[in-house]
């Protein structure tokens, strides 16, 4: 296995989620990696202690990464990357002049270098525009290093590969074998690293993604890439098939970033009966897929839950104006 930076604050909480396991008959708990730190909160920061040391041993001096405006992605490298004392250029999407707000404003704060794209450019060449920009910076003699969205690849996917390492050691310590494991699933890294572990170590755990967007044969296929890609830097023999990646993309709402009244409610319910707040661009989503599938019962196997809290908190706030009171 690859070694790691020592930037998060671990391991994370896991608290059991009472009034929601009384409602639904389930014992739900939730793993606090909402709390991996507060700049550098949430999931990406478990796989930047990967992609970030191997930054690190190959002199970098810029991360170049790229997101959505309020990318919880750029936010938690630019801070990571502070840390280490790197710069840092964001390709950020954009369809409008954006408001100075939320993980976006964050980055301001931090100074990092910010550059633009559309959502076409996006798409289709997001990879070529950054290694376009660390061109540009290496003729300024800067060594760049650049991380793909969502850091969801073989070495950012180690991440989350230690975090099911993590849950295996706090099963042992609470008494109790979670037999699901439930993530939101925006680029496919966490899921990854989750189901990798899962495979190697035999844990025989359902692990189901929610789909945030696209659908679930999009993600089999990317996971199926990002597994491939991470299984030789784990140093472990790991066979898994596309078969067993599952993933829900009935839960998708009305696209990316985009919230349904029922699930800005939903955030309100979690909000005041476990006094956990969700995001609305992934764990809302997820938490009330999951919530659905148990009430329509079609998770009929599943008594411990564990619920992936991935962060998010900051992309909250530009939504304030959409909840009803
Ligand atoms: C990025 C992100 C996810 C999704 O993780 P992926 O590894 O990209 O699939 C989930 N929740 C939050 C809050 C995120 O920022």
């Amino acid at each position: 296995m690859r070694s790691k930076l020592n930037l998060a604050n671990l391991p994370t909480k896991i608290i059991k989620a009472e009034k929601l396991s009384n409602e639904l008959g389930r014992n739900i708990y939730i793993k606090r990696d909402d709390q991996t730190g507060s700049e550098i909160s949430g999931n990406k920061i478990r796989k930047l202690e990967y992609s970030l040391k191997e930054a690190a041993e190959r002199g970098a001096t810029t991360i170049i990464t790229t997101g959505g405006i309020q990318s919880n992605h750029c936010r938690a490298t630019t801070a990571a990357a502070t840390i280490l004392g790197l710069k840092v250029v964001l390709l950020l999407r954009i369809s409008e002049s954006p408001k100075t707000e939320g993980n976006f404003f964050l980055n301001k704060i931090f100074g990092a270098e910010i550059r633009y794209c559309t959502p076409d450019e996006y798409k289709i060449s997001r990879n070529e525009i950054m290694m376009s920009i660390a061109q540009e910076k290496e003729e300024m003699g800067e060594i760049c290093y650049v991380i793909p969205e969502g850091a969801s690849n073989g070495i950012g996917s180690l991440g989350y590969f230690n975090a099911m390492e993590e849950i295996i050691q706090q099963e042992r310590e609470m008494g109790i074998r979670f037999d699901t494991v439930v993530v939101a699933v925006g680029s496919g890294g966490t899921y990854s690293g989750l189901s990798l572990a899962n495979k190697y170590y035999n844990l025989k755990k359902r692990v189901i993604g929610f789909a945030v967007c696209d659908t679930s044969e999009y993600f089999i296929e990317r996971i199926d890439t990002i597994n491939k890609e991470a299984i030789p830097l784990t140093g472990k023999k790991i066979e898994i098939s596309k078969e067993e990646i599952e993933i829900n993309d009935k839960y998708t709402g009305i696209g990316y970033a985009l919230s349904t009244p029922e699930e800005l409610e939903f955030i309100k319910k979690i909000a005041v009966s476990e006094a956990v707040i969700l995001d609305p661009v992934y764990t809302a989503k997820a938490m009330y897929g999951l919530y659905n599938e148990i009430k329509s019962d079609n998770l009929k196997s599943s008594d411990n839950i564990l619920f992936i809290h991935t962060g998010g908190l900051f992309g909250l706030f530009p939504k304030q104006d959409q909840f009803s009171f």
